[in-house]
């Protein structure tokens, strides 16, 4: 719809539109290329003013409104057709680059082309004439202020896209830009341990929503909002995040003073984020007949994203080895630490059947059936596959002799196959993080390789790098984030 362009100074408009009026009145008033010039000068003036509505604009046509601005194009910009856009927000498939802009520019730009459809962003939600629902949301990335620099529109193009490049707001983009995290004392530990984390999907859209209000009673939900802090922190411009509120609740248990371990850090958060939502249990723990009512048991109680995304299920059993009973055990896990048997384990697959190997309990055992204590066997296996996969190999010895373990475990990227019990099927898992540590046990420092969309980045506190994939698998990498693909090899959609 084209607006008329209503007479300057009725007491029925708003001051933004009585500016534009005014202006548009003057504009029409001059010659061709004083007229550009004259645009120009308003655009640059007023693309940072901030105003509650934005309106999204065709692409095309912000790139051939530049193009005319800066004299690429002689030819006078067509009206704006948003007519894609809107399409693009009713199947909610908006591309990673969408351009905003405030309602002064709007304003100016639709009173002066007309076209349209009018889509408005207003607190996040974007809405249009016609729509009954607002139907789609916007990240802060969206919502930043700029539009282009203020030393002219050679960069305006250049500047949404950088502002607004790579954002996560929507089902089809739904990852974080690569953000680097500061650092000047010891949080290495903590920043490659948050990046790895970052890779779930769910994990930093969920956050970013802040879903877990309406999952949580509780009133204190000092680890999401920390998180929260983070996540959002993506969206700002600012060149590297500082989790403040991570590094004060955690400061208690990681001195701020001292090096800490990437995989204590995580087991830290996490069990903090679970506490935080997680139910208490209905009643005591009975012994369950199988697996399934175990699960049962404990997806009632423990309702947390983490749960939902790592929590797998062991199945623990201990032979007696006078009367031969087997004492079964479930037990649900967040993340495996595998050993590392040097020269045996070569790969990740050799550490995880390592770690479910059949090994000896000393003589302490008690058995419950003939009550007599020795010796027994114990054996752990996995039975329930989670849907990312968490572990870390026991590189770090403190007894008998405090070392590192730095034998080259090598991993795959995808492919990394788990027998699932619980679906009688094989789950196939792909590389979504890794945490390395280099140096000697007391000092060194941790970086992680994340994955964001499908490009690996090195994060090395506020260092970021893009990285090949063979790289990424070239590492002593000390702590792995598996996503599975599929059920039973049918890759899930
Ligand atoms: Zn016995």
């Amino acid at each position: 719809m084209n607006l008329p362009i209503l007479k300057a100074g009725s007491a029925l408009l708003s001051p933004i539109d009585n500016e534009v009026n005014r202006i548009i009145s003057e504009l029409l008033k001059k010659t061709p290329k004083a007229r550009r010039d004259a645009e120009l000068n308003f655009i640059t003036k007023n693309i940072e003013k901030k105003t509650h509505t934005r309106y999204l604009i065709s692409e095309k046509w912000i790139e051939d409104y530049t193009a005319y601005l800066n004299g690429e194009s002689s030819q006078s910009p067509i009206p704006i057709n948003n007519d894609k856009l809107k399409e693009m927000v009713i199947s909610k498939t908006l591309p990673n680059n969408i351009y905003l802009v405030n309602e002064i520019i709007w304003k100016f730009v639709h009173k002066l082309y007309g076209g349209g459809p009018e889509i408005k962003q207003f607190n996040k939600s974007i809405s249009f004439v016609g729509a009954n629902t607002s139907t789609d949301h916007l990240s802060e990335t969206q919502t930043a202020d700029t539009f282009s620099r203020s030393d002219g529109t050679e960069s305006l193009r250049n500047s949404i896209l950088d502002t607004h490049t790579a954002p996560w707001y929507t089902n089809t983009t739904p990852y974080l830009k690569p953000m680097g995290f500061h650092n000047t004392s010891f949080y290495c530990y903590m920043n490659a341990s948050l990046q790895m984390l970052l890779s779930i999907q769910e994990f930093a859209q969920y956050i970013y929503q802040e879903k877990y209000k309406t999952l949580s009673g509780k009133e204190e939900t000092k680890f999401w909002k920390s998180v929260t802090e983070v996540v959002h922190a993506h969206f700002k411009q600012q060149s590297c995040i500082v989790p403040r509120n991570l590094r004060r609740i955690s400061a208690k248990n990681f001195d701020p003073d001292q090096q800490h371990d990437a995989h204590e850090f995580l087991s830290y958060l996490l069990s903090g984020l679970q506490d935080e939502v997680n139910l208490p249990c209905a009643k005591k723990a009975t012994e369950f007949k199988n697996p399934d009512s175990a699960w049962i048991y404990y997806r009632k109680s423990n309702i947390s994203l983490v749960d939902d995304l790592l929590a797998g299920q062991l199945v623990s059993t201990v032979r007696c080895t006078s009367c031969k009973h087997v004492s079964t055990t479930y037990d649900p896990f967040l993340d495996l630490s595998l050993p590392i048997i040097p020269g045996k384990t070569k790969n990740l697959d050799d550490c995880l059947q390592a770690y479910q190997q059949e090994e000896d309990i000393d003589d302490s055992y008690k058995c419950e059936k003939c009550k007599a204590t020795g010796k027994a066997k114990k054996r752990l296996h996995i039975h329930r596959c989670p849907r990312y996969l968490l572990v870390n190999l026991k590189r770090f010895e403190t007894y008998p002799k405090k070392r590192k373990i730095k034998d080259m475990i090598t991993y795959p990227a995808s492919n990394f196959k788990i027998r699932d019990e619980s679906e009688a099927q094989t789950a196939s898992y792909s590389l979504v993080g890794i945490v390395v540590h280099y140096g000697p046990i007391d000092s060194g420092h941790y970086t992680a390789f994340a994955k964001r969309g499908d490009d690996w980045i090195h994060c090395d506190d506020d260092n970021l790098s893009k990285v090949d994939e063979n790289e990424v698998l070239s590492k002593e990498a000390y702590v792995f984030l598996y996503e599975r693909k599929s059920h039973g090899g049918v890759a899930k959609l």
